[in-house]
């Protein structure tokens, strides 16, 4: 019996995921996110599949971001028929990801086929996937939950851990049992989160031994803020916000973070550390998945189940939280004086509703703009992180009186000292090799670095389509 791996997306870089476990020359696909970044590039990029379909055994999704789930509608469309394993909160997130990113196409192929009608240039560029194949591919997602080890093929059995990044975030534990009994344990963690997050339980200690693991590196040369700093800063802002009567407008990610937001501030208004200030959430897709995290309290830590259950108090909606449907309801937002709190997408402030907001407040000394999130190069976020004097958004440039403020303990990724003590509590005393994935190159060699001289074995940064041999 042969057991390889290799990648066709997330090696030496950050997006894109798409890794291969072949077993006895069955494939299983680990992931299959999209790529992004560049445009066109990404575009490419996403179209070069590097495997066919009809190839592919089994599928499995470790959680529902983007550039982990994103195509597989476009594996369905080119004929994967198969079962896609994850966890039942994952498949609810990946299919509102999915759906959304099928919705943008459409409208960027209608808006870029007009221009190119305007300017009387040829027109040939297609969505890669349609609200249907997103429909399809959600309805080949088979839900398992976390420690309910499950038979996926011949002598292949997945078994899910808490991955404690996002909600339904899981470790793939694959166990391949050889023809004379004995066993390869290979670990896949996905996107490895951290301890103390609110919502969500810690990363798990899977129970086997593994022989490999598959380890993500994305902060492999970083350190984070503890998470548990980002409560007593918000209380801090917000406190601010309340003596000056200001607003404090966040740029969040739709997922995770919103509701991490909504729960902490929950927290505080509970233990009377702030005043009820009025919430915003102005964000249709943070709405539609702050009702996945509501259905979902299998996921919750032990905090979060107890304030859930034993208060009968839903976490996620309280008196002075308001989600706004309309775009006349967020437009009125603009109206109302401080002190409130307005979170909004998107995270990078690059589209949205979160533009408006900027708009009508950055001139405002009094207004707080508060980052929570990553803020990528030559995007409106990072301008303001910079704390640019002026900055422009819609066509127009407004100059940046309001406040700046930045909480960095909200990351979802274990940066590499929280990786290394997730190692370190694993037991690792068969361990025969690391595979480091998603990260970029300089993050990778660091982590490769610091493992190796924690006496880890072989750890190697896996290259796009090397194959390596686990034995
Ligand atoms: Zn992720």
């Amino acid at each position: 019996m042969k057991v390889t791996f290799y990648s066709l997306g997330g090696a030496e870089e950050v997006t894109g995921s798409k890794h291969i476990l072949e077993i006895d020359s069955k494939s299983y696909l680990i992931d299959c996110g999209a790529f992004q970044g560049s445009r066109a590039e990404a575009d490419r990029k996403n179209r070069e599949f590097g495997i066919a379909a009809d190839r592919i055994e089994g599928a499995v999704l470790t959680h529902g971001h983007f550039d982990h789930c994103g195509l597989f509608p476009l594996l369905t469309r080119r004929g994967y028929r198969g079962n896609i394993y994850t966890t039942p909160a994952s498949r609810d997130i990946a299919s509102l990801i999915m759906m959304d990113s099928a919705h943008i196409q459409a409208r960027d192929a209608e808006y870029l086929r007009k221009q190119a009608q305007k300017k009387g240039e040829k027109f040939d560029w297609t969505p890669l996937y349609t609200e249907q194949d997103a429909i399809a591919a959600s309805g080949q997602m088979v839900g398992i939950s976390y420690n309910r080890p499950m038979p996926i093929g011949d002598s292949v059995t997945l078994e899910f851990y808490d991955a404690g990044h996002i909600l339904g975030s899981a470790m793939a534990d694959f166990t391949v049992k050889k023809p004379g009994g004995e066993k390869i344990r290979i670990l896949a963690t996905g996107d490895l989160g951290r301890k103390g997050k609110p919502i969500i339980r810690d990363p798990a200690i899977p129970a086997n031994a593994p022989d490999y693991i598959i380890l993500e590196s994305t902060y492999g040369n970083r350190l984070h803020d503890n998470s548990r700093d980002a409560f007593d800063k918000l209380a801090e802002i917000a406190k601010q916000a309340v003596n000056t009567g200001g607003k404090i407008i966040i740029p969040s990610f739709a997922i995770e973070r919103t509701q991490e937001l909504v729960y902490y501030f929950h927290l505080l208004v509970d233990k009377k550390i702030i005043p009820e200030i009025p919430i915003y959430v102005d964000s249709p897709m943070a709405t539609n998945a702050t009702t996945i995290f509501q259905v979902h309290p299998q996921c919750y830590s032990e905090e979060t189940k107890e304030a859930f259950i034993k208060h009968h108090k839903n976490p996620f909606g309280f008196n002075s939280l308001h989600f706004t449907a309309s775009v006349q309801e967020s437009k009125a937002l603009n109206e109302r004086k401080g002190p409130i709190i307005i979170i909004s997408a998107d995270g990078m402030c690059e589209a949205g509703r979160i533009q408006h907001h900027l708009i009508h407040n950055i001139e405002d000394p009094n207004t707080t703009i508060l980052i929570v999130g990553y803020m990528a190069e030559n995007t409106l976020g990072r301008r303001i992180r910079s704390r640019e004097a002026e900055v422009k958004i819609h066509g127009e440039w407004f100059k940046l009186k309001a406040k700046v403020e930045e909480i960095n303990a909200f990351s979802a990724h274990a940066d590499y000292k929280e990786t290394a003590g997730w190692l370190d509590e694993l037991d690792t005393s068969g361990l025969k090799g690391i595979l480091l994935v998603h990260g970029e190159k300089k993050a990778q060699v660091s982590l490769q670095k610091y493992l190796s001289e924690k006496g880890y074995p072989k750890v190697e940064i896996v290259k796009y389509g090397k194959t390596y041999d686990l034995e």
